[in-house]
């Protein structure tokens, strides 16, 4: 298995999770942008948003996302999916950004 986030949901290489279920792990970015910066991921591989098919695992990784959220004591958050290297997608196991705890202004 190569894929990186792959390996990390197996819990192969160790990572700080933030909250697990049947279908999502929540991880801690190694390089926080944000006070509170979790990724927020399907444990079944796909390379992006661009291959989501399934609605329960959409339906899953945005109950992550809110769960996480309440669960670091976020009122206030952004989330965000990059999909595609053109808009910064740098690992190819599709996670949502979640990032919060601080201003985070507008997006520009
Ligand atoms: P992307 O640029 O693909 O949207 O986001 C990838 C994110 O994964 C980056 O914010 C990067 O810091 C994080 N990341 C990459 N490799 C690892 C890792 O091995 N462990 C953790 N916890 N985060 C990682
Ligand atoms: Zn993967």
């Amino acid at each position: 298995m190569s894929c990186i986030f792959c390996r990390i949901a197996a819990g192969e290489i160790p990572s700080q999770k933030v909250l697990e279920n049947e279908q999502v792990v929540a991880i801690r970015d190694r390089a926080p942008q944000a006070p509170v910066h979790v990724l927020v991921m399907p444990k079944k591989h796909m390379a992006s948003l661009a291959e989501l098919e399934d609605p329960a695992i959409a339906a899953a990784l945005l109950k992550g996302v809110k769960d996480v959220a309440a669960k670091e004591g976020l009122k206030e958050f952004r989330t965000i999916a990059n999909t595609g290297a053109g808009a910064g997608q740098t690992v190819f196991h599709l996670h949502l950004h979640v990032l919060g705890g601080r201003d985070l202004g507008s997006l520009g």
